[in-house]
């Protein structure tokens, strides 16, 4: 988590995913958000799974750590994709809760909805002292008017 923590400092917008190698617990990508006008599936989770099929990485055997809940989008790419597990910090419900943006279904019921392979092994609420704080200062910045 703290590896994801630091691709969220590094966008806009503060969301990062890494994807773990499950047999090693090496992190072998890591992506931010780095939505822009022109692209709104550029969400952290998205921009990993890219980056890991880019180089032919089997996502069975990869796990997804996320700063936040995968939205619905990511959620969806996450199970076509086969991920083996979905760790993610500060829910979805909780992120709204703040008052930012979101989607805010959980990443278990789409996941119920899905016929697809294997389901995920999912772990929610993991290290939220970590990631809460993004969120937090993402909606003290919305509330005073500036994005991000
Ligand atoms: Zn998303």
């Amino acid at each position: 988590m703290p590896a994801a923590v630091a691709y969220a400092r590094s966008g806009r917008w503060p969301f990062g995913a890494v994807l773990v190698a499950a047999d090693s617990g090496e992190v072998v990508a890591g992506a931010a958000n780095t939505v822009q006008d022109e692209d709104p599936t550029a969400h952290a989770e998205m921009n990993v799974l890219r980056s890991a099929t880019a180089r032919g990485l089997s996502m069975a055997r990869h796990v997804v750590v996320s700063t936040a809940e995968p939205c619905p989008m990511c959620a969806g790419a996450l199970l076509w994709a086969g991920v083996r597990a979905v760790v993610f910090g500060t829910s979805s419900a909780r992120i709204a809760a703040l008052g930012v943006p979101q989607i805010a279904l959980p990443f278990e019921t789409v996941a119920r909805h899905s016929t697809l392979g294997p389901h995920p092994a999912v772990g929610g609420g993991v290290r939220t002292d970590l990631t809460d704080p993004l969120y937090r200062a993402m909606a003290r910045r919305r509330r005073r008017g500036r994005a991000g």
